[in-house]
């Protein structure tokens, strides 16, 4: 069995400016997909291991990822796209493809406003019109009719903070090699659920969620009356993303003979999340940026370190640009506590590559004027001037390629990245020889926090801040979404057709 595999992949917010392109992906080729060993825990490993285990051939394709950002450049998009079209057609002159299992995403946008997993999948589908298409998808993944079209089966991530993406590749491969190895055809039931819920309302630790991803795991087990599904989703759209199709999609995917039992249940599991509607509330307290400073000073005096507030809009793990100001003026404008902190007040960071250049030519113990923020979201950002010292340098980060900084400003340590690769990753600040938990009063550009805070966190308070990932829906000025949608149109009344 000769399996077609690769994947692209990226969450891109069309309010950010940034156009994510070349120097922003971590692209890998053919053989180079499976040596990558950057990515071991995503959903594209999952695959390539499980078809291996399932002892299938795997012909890789292309595998690009980039940090979630804004819209992406079409001339990239559309030379990874002829190259991994071409691998396909390559790998069909030399022999039969029996399966295609792509790692996407589900809320990639090109300019042009293009969505790039339906071309993608279309574009593929038209060279292998008939092989079984499977795919893993992240869970904030705004589905398309055309993407139902192309795509056999999905399975999403179940957990945010994500961390199953792993797990998600190896339940897509082993869609294919069920269907494969038993002939039978796939099928995918779909109910779009006419609500939008920002990303902080939909923690699965936390109700309604915790109970709805209970439900899709109980579909995928055999009960009594009625065979598992192979794969019960659901895709939460992405938010900061103004078009068509984005809402709530319940996608369960089954063996065609079983197509009424995964009908009803999508549109049991539909029903349900809209029942359930009004819970989707944040989980961590949260207040205007002013306040949100405000609170952390008397949690800190309380005793109740590290106290970590998000600097929720301008979190670049959810496409913002890195580079909006409103959190850090509120700490300047309240400098006078900031200096009284019993340690430094800790930010990561910002993405700055003026900044970060600047200092990495200054090197380490230099003092310098630079400016912060405002390259980019100038609409909630702009150029803050600051006298620095460079703690820190690291040349080289990540997968990405990075430059790290770490700047002291009075009583303030900032991370600074020259990439956009977000401030989620556990291993930013240790690279910086900074373990966060030593901090009394920590800032992160990120909404819930990871795992590597959440577990450290003596407090979690979110800052609603302005930027391109603005957490207030209601205040979002949508352009193209298909409406009425909830809570934009708060009254709205919906049952599934
Ligand atoms: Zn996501």
């Amino acid at each position: 069995m000769r399996i077609l595999t690769g994947g692209f992949s990226h969450e891109s917010n069309s309010f950010n400016p940034i156009i994510t392109g070349e120097d922003d992906f971590a692209v890998f080729r053919g053989g180079g997909i499976a040596e990558n060993s950057v990515f071991s825990r995503h959903s594209s490993a999952g695959i390539a291991e499980t078809l291996k285990k399932g002892g299938a051939e795997i012909v890789p394709t292309v595998l690009a990822r980039a940090v979630p950002n804004g819209v992406v450049s079409a001339s990239f998009y559309r030379k990874i796209k002829a190259e991994l079209l071409d691998r396909a057609r390559e790998a069909l002159k030399q022999g039969p493809v029996h399966g295609v299992c792509l790692a996407l995403h589900g809320s990639m946008k090109v300019e042009g406003d293009i969505c790039a997993e339906e071309d993608l999948c279309g574009a593929l589908r038209e060279i292998l019109p008939r092989v079984p298409f499977t795919a893993a998808l992240d869970m904030h993944a705004a589905i398309t009719p055309a993407l139902l079209e192309a795509v056999d089966a999905f399975a999403a991530y179940k957990t945010a903070p994500h961390t199953d993406s792993y797990e998600t590749g190896v339940l897509a491969a082993e869609m294919l090699l069920k269907t494969l190895n038993t002939g039978k055809k796939l099928y995918t039931a779909r109910v779009r659920v006419p609500m939008m819920i920002a990303g902080e309302k939909s923690e699965t630790a936390a109700e309604p969620m915790s109970s709805l991803i209970a439900a899709c795991r109980e579909l995928e087990k055999p009960a009594p009356a009625r065979p598992a599904m192979l794969a019960a989703s659901l895709l939460l759209g992405f938010p900061w993303a103004d078009c068509e199709y984005n809402a709530v999609t319940v996608l369960v995917s089954a063996f065609e003979e079983d197509k009424a039992v995964a009908d009803r249940a999508a549109r049991e599991l539909a029903e349900e999340f809209w029942r359930r509607r009004g819970e989707f509330n944040f989980h961590t307290e949260y207040y205007n940026s002013t306040e949100a400073i405000a609170a952390a000073f008397a949690a800190v005096q309380r005793g109740e370190q590290p106290v970590f507030v998000s600097d929720s809009g301008d979190n670049p793990t959810a496409g913002a640009a890195g580079d909006a100001t409103e959190l850090l003026e509120a700490i300047l404008a309240a400098m006078d506590q900031t200096d009284r902190l019993p340690g430094p007040l800790l930010y990561s960071g910002f993405y700055d590559e003026p900044a970060a250049a600047a200092c990495l030519k200054a090197g380490e113990g230099a003092e310098l004027d630079i400016t912060l923020g405002g390259n980019w979201d100038k609409i909630n950002g702009k150029k803050i001037p600051l006298r620095v010292g460079v703690k820190k340098i690291v040349s080289d980060y990540g997968p990405y390629h990075s430059v790290l900084a770490l700047l002291s400003c009075r009583n303030i340590l900032i991370s600074v990245t020259s990439k956009h690769i977000g401030f989620g990753d556990g291993g930013l600040l240790p690279a910086l020889g900074i373990n966060a938990a030593e901090y009394p009063l920590v800032v992160v550009k990120l909404g819930y926090l990871e795992p590597c805070f959440r577990n450290i966190a003596g407090r979690a308070i979110m800052a609603t801040s302005r930027g391109c990932s603005n957490e207030i829906l209601e205040t979002i000025p949508y352009k193209k979404l298909r409406r009425p949608l909830y809570p934009l149109d708060k009254d709205m009344d919906w049952q599934p057709d």
